[in-house]
This record gives C-alpha cells, sequence and structure tokens, in this order.
C-alpha cells in the first residue's frame, strides 16, 4: 500500500479549507445587513447607499490633515491612515493606500465613462472612486473618497520619544 501519510493530511488540508471559505463567504453574507445604514440622514444614504457624491471641495476632510484614522461612517471599520493622505487638489480627500482588507473595488460603467468604484469591504457602502496611473504620488494611486462617508478618529496615542 503507498498510500503516504502526508496526502492524507493534504486532503484533510484542502477539505478543511474548502470548508472554512464556504463558512467565510456565508459569514459576510451574514454581515451585510442594511442594518449599517439605518442610522445614517438622507444625505448620508444619497452618498452611502445611492453611491452619491458630495460637491467638491464641500467635504469636511478634504483639507483635513490630523494623525489619526478614518472609518466607515456607516460601520466603523478603519479605512484610510492619516500617513496615506495626499494633497491632490482634485477637492475630495485623497489616499494613495488603503488599510488592507478595508476597501473592494468594482467596476463602474455609470455617467459614461469606466471607473473603479471603491466601497467598504465590511457593509459595502460606496466610498468614492480609485484612479490608477496619474503619477500624484510614489504608489501612483489616488482613492477619491467623499468626506461624508467617513469619519475621521485622532490618534491619541503620545509620540514615542
Ligand atoms: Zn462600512
Amino acid at each position: 500500500m503507498n498510500f503516504k501519510r502526508s496526502d492524507l493530511m493534504r486532503c484533510i488540508g484542502i477539505f478543511l479549507a474548502g470548508f472554512l471559505s464556504l463558512n467565510l463567504v456565508g459569514q459576510t453574507d451574514m454581515e451585510i445587513k442594511k442594518d449599517f445604514f439605518e442610522g445614517l440622514n438622507s444625505e448620508e444614504k444619497r452618498v452611502i447607499v445611492d453611491k452619491g457624491t458630495e460637491r467638491p471641495f464641500s467635504g469636511e476632510y478634504c483639507d483635513h490633515y490630523e494623525r489619526g484614522t478614518y472609518v466607515c461612517k456607516a460601520c466603523g471599520t478603519p479605512l484610510y491612515k492619516s500617513t496615506d493622505k495626499f494633497k491632490s487638489g482634485c477637492g475630495w480627500p485623497s489616499f494613495d493606500d488603503e488599510i488592507e482588507g478595508a476597501i473592494i473595488r468594482v467596476r463602474d460603467g455609470s455617467g459614461g465613462m469606466i471607473r473603479t468604484e471603491i466601497t467598504c469591504a465590511k457593509c459595502l457602502g460606496h466610498l468614492g472612486h480609485v484612479f490608477e496611473g496619474e503619477m500624484l504620488t510614489e504608489n501612483n494611486t489616488r482613492h477619491c473618497v467623499n468626506s461624508i462617508s467617513i469619519v475621521f478618529q485622532a490618534d491619541k496615542s503620545p509620540p514615542l520619544d
């Protein structure tokens, strides 16, 4: 008999991985609840739920450069760090990187353009669009985010000395 113990372990591993990923999908489905959007006001819903856009230079974080984290207004998930925010001059908060796993990219053909929509990975609330290849920063990426979709949380930890 040439069935090796390592083969058996591999089979079990593959089975477990499949089972866990199915389970994960199930959990994600459970988490995408409309409850996240219930507390939003009508302007927040217009942007976050109906994928609207706030007027340029009107958002509270357009020109905001304090140290901290920007979280999803609907579900509170940390999305962007202040260290990745940069001045793009475009009229909306701009980030050249995201917190890993926090953002989902979706192809968006609305408005006669092909763009990439960005949403919160947890609640799928609309954040804005992401643009690449503009050479604005080293990362060559601009997350163009509606201020109304995010909430700033200041980093209260004392500076290292
Ligand atoms: Zn969210």
